[in-house]
């Protein structure tokens, strides 16, 4: 089975002619409520898939956390380790201006109350899990708990977003390390990154993880491990909207490596996933199933 330990977000987006300066009101288009968040998007992409997959992570008690739990629940997902309460429901503000550039404010809410002790009681679904698949929108302590529970023989995913530096016992459970350039940057810091996707695979790899996947857009992905590099090339396809492709591309590798695929091919699938997955708008609603994989 697949765990992801992460975030569940409510995405409130309104489309505006231009961005409010300070102290100024403008008006917007109707809201559009979407769930989102990176740990919810993981979850519910592996499981279109076909992956028995579960979530931990954390909601409030209100109506974006009911939300949250739904999209889970019609996608399959294994529910239970979806704690309630202790705040609001993690919300994104999204604002997005007639050229599509966004602006942002997350409000983690819940999401920054799931402890390491919330990982300690979800030892049931730890023990059942084969890959565990974080990324950093949860306290890192959360994050390092769940390496520290991690079942004999299972496999530990991290995509650090949004990056920051890690401590070494996180980086030395990766395999892999999933980063896309700008999160590959503040990770090496600054000044330590090279300039190629190899200088920044190698040097990732150097300081601990078993492997590393770097992701690039429409130029697919770069695997590294002790066997060396491979270039995994992405589908020509027409972008429609990139929001959670990474996700699907994590949730799709994870997956896979799970299943005991090697890391270049489940690679190679995740990047097939990711195309899809910028095929259509939105995050969730993006997400393929194996099916649709397959037809691409
Ligand atoms: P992130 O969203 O984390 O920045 P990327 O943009 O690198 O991640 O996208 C993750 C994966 O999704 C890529 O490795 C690739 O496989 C796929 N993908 C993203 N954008 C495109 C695109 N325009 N065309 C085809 N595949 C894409």
């Amino acid at each position: 089975d697949l765990l992801v330990v992460g975030s569940a977000n409510a995405d409130l987006v309104i489309g505006v002619e231009r961005r409010p300066a300070a102290g100024e009101t403008v008006l917007g288009s109707d809201l559009a409520v979407h769930p989102g968040g990176k740990g919810a998007n993981q979850a519910v992409a592996a499981a279109r898939l076909g992956a028995r997959t579960a979530l931990l992570a954390r909601v409030g008690d209100d109506a974006h956390g009911r939300l949250l739990l739904d999209s889970q629940r019609t996608a399959g997902v294994d529910t239970t380790g979806v704690l309630t309460g202790g705040a609001p429901t993690g919300v994104a503000l999204i604002t997005v201006d007639p050229s599509g550039d966004n602006s942002i404010v997350v409000s983690p809410g819940a999401n920054a109350r799931l402890t390491p002790e919330d990982v300690r009681a979800a030892a049931g679904l730890l023990t059942r899990a084969r890959v565990v698949s974080a990324q950093l929108e949860v306290p890192l302590e959360t994050v390092v708990e769940a390496v520290r529970q991690l079942a004999p023989g299972s496999r530990f995913v991290l995509n650090p977003s949004p990056p920051r530096p890690l401590p070494q016992e996180l980086l030395d459970a990766c395999d892999p390390l999933i980063v896309n350039e700008h999160e590959a940057r503040v990770i090496l810091g600054a000044g330590q990154a090279g300039s190629t996707p190899e200088d920044w695979a190698r040097a990732l790899l150097a300081r601990g993880p078993r492997s590393v996947v770097v992701t690039l857009g429409a130029e697919g992905a770069l695997v590294a491990s002790a066997e060396g590099l491979t270039r995994v090339p992405s589908l020509k396809v027409d972008a429609v909207d990139t929001t959670g492709a990474g996700d699907a591309f994590a949730a799709a590798l994870a997956w896979r490596l799970g299943a005991g695929v090697p890391l270049a091919e489940a690679a190679a699938y995740a990047a097939r996933v990711g195309a899809a997955a910028v095929t259509k708008p939105g995050a969730q609603e993006s997400y393929p199933t194996a099916a649709e994989v397959e037809a691409l």
